[in-house]
């Protein structure tokens, strides 16, 4: 990990607002929390579905060439020796011969301690995935592992989707899901925990156009962070050196996100050659080979891995929309996602707790809530109102005043410019809609008018 931090916001800003406005929470918290695991909040689990289902909508539902799958966690052991996580899937340990605590031997500078300053033992290797047993007998023939990343459930499958798809190559497995991974030293956030969340592709391709389809998904990939709005100076890509390759693959790049305590990976993109399928025949006695119908050959595809963290990208998204701005002798916090990703994309406020205006801004709420995540609130000031919107990243609030009540008429305001819109009700629905996905539409009514939070119209 780099040592140049992003500098915009600190991961103690991050954290603290996560847990005030309930994104995420530590894990079993009221026992004292469980380290490295997290539970996401009311909030959190929004942004995170939402997250996902862009990830989903881009390279599933958009696409020709791409199905998806959900596999188990737990799998067949042989899969883990086939795929050479039994023995190759370990780190270097080493232990602090003072205090006894263990870290990871390629993360530190010297031969101490981080924590105490004393000797370290010599490394050895410790495996990272997480063992269990299968059934009521706990012994040696009944182990079963959490799996440690989605990948191998697509590779196992290759032969079923080829027969119940009539997919033809290059095409690709989408898989969203649990991984497990028994990490020596964890930390900053959700950043590196135990249970965490993967979004992978394998893309099945001819041999000689694996060049062409790696180059393809590393720019693909990153492009897809900034479409969803991280800047383009926080991301960089990062070629594995020889060292540094998994057994598995032939070339890596990482795609770098610049995180507040500096440059580290967001997602990896591989390509695997032929290792899995080659392997998975082996270990299993099946044939994985595919039949090339213009050279009547069977051959074994080649297989382009982007590999991505929801978790991991929950944190990029929220520390890249984190803002402060000054507003009067205050400062505006704000987080300025993409609307794709907000957890909430509107908020209904009536202006005061006045019954008529309740009314009409809950018939508005009703109105709204089936087409997405709506939030109604009447208490406290406008002014402050907004500010608790705009620190959870809603983009628009609509306003219900004593005039809606003459004009049947409300105001949109948004969230990153504070501009204000007013309009008729009936317009509301489909100006929103168009707005969410990005146009700049909005029905101006005879006499309506757009003005500047605090300004004066
Ligand atoms: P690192 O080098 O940071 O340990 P890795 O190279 O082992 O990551 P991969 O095996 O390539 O990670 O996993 C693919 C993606 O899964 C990573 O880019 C990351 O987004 C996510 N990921 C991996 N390990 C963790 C973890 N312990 N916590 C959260 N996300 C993780």
């Amino acid at each position: 990990m780099a040592e140049q931090a992003s500098g915009k916001v600190s991961m103690e800003k991050i954290v603290s607002l996560c847990q005030r406005r309930g994104f995420i929470f530590a894990s079993s918290e009221i026992y004292g929390g469980l380290s490295s695991c997290w539970d996401y909040g009311p909030l959190g689990v929004e942004l995170k579905q939402n997250v996902k289902q862009a990830w989903w909508r881009s390279v599933v539902q958009e696409r020709d060439d791409m199905v998806g799958l959900d596999a188990s966690i737990l799998m067949h052991p042989q899969i883990w020796a086939a795929s050479g996580h039994l023995k190759q899937f370990a780190d270097p340990l080493v232990e602090c011969k003072r205090c006894h605590l263990r870290w990871r031997a390629d993360e530190l500078k010297d031969n101490s301690c981080p924590s105490c300053g004393g000797e370290v033992t010599e490394p050895h290797l410790f495996n990272l995935m997480f063992k269990t047993f299968m059934g009521p007998v706990e012994e040696e023939a009944n182990i079963v592992y959490l799996r440690p990343e989605t990948a191998q459930g697509m590779f196992v499958n290759f032969q079923n989707v080829v027969n119940t798809t009539r997919k033809r190559l290059p095409f690709g497995i989408a898989q969203i899901g649990k991984a497990f991974r028994n990490e020596i030293t964890t930390g900053n956030f959700i950043f590196r925990s135990r249970e965490f969340e993967q979004m992978e592709i394998e893309f099945f391709v001819k041999p000689e156009t694996d060049e062409e389809w790696f180059n393809y998904w590393l720019e693909e990939r990153r492009d897809w962070y900034v479409n969803l709005g991280i800047k383009k100076e926080n991301l960089q890509l990062r070629q594995h050196t020889k060292g540094e390759l998994a057994h598995y693959a032939r070339k890596c790049y990482d795609i770098d996100y610049r995180f507040p305590m500096g440059w580290a990976e967001l997602e990896g993109v591989a390509n695997r050659g032929d290792f899995d399928l080659v392997q998975h025949a082996s270990y299993s006695g099946k044939s994985l080979t595919y039949l090339d119908e213009e050279t009547n050959e069977h051959i074994v595809p080649y297989i382009i891995e982007p590999s991505a963290g929801v978790d991991r990208s929950v944190l990029a998204f929220l520390c890249d929309a984190y803002e402060e701005e000054p507003d009067k002798d205050e400062i505006r916090v704000l987080l300025h996602f993409h609307p794709t990703l907000a957890p909430i994309k509107v908020a209904v406020l009536p202006l005061s707790k006045r019954e008529q205006l309740v009314q009409v801004a809950k018939e508005v709420y009703a109105e709204l809530r089936p087409c997405w995540m709506v939030q109604y609130d009447d208490t406290q000031s406008i002014g402050r109102r907004y500010r608790r919107q705009d620190e959870i990243g809603t983009p628009f609030c609509v306003t219900v005043d004593f005039q809606s009540l003459e004009d049947n008429q409300v105001t949109i305001r948004e969230r990153d410019s504070m501009n204000q819109i007013r309009l008729p009700r009936a317009e509301l629905k489909r100006t929103l809609a168009a707005k969410l996905e990005g146009e700049d539409l909005f029905v101006l009514p005879p006499g309506g008018q757009i003005w500047k939070e605090g300004g004066n119209g």
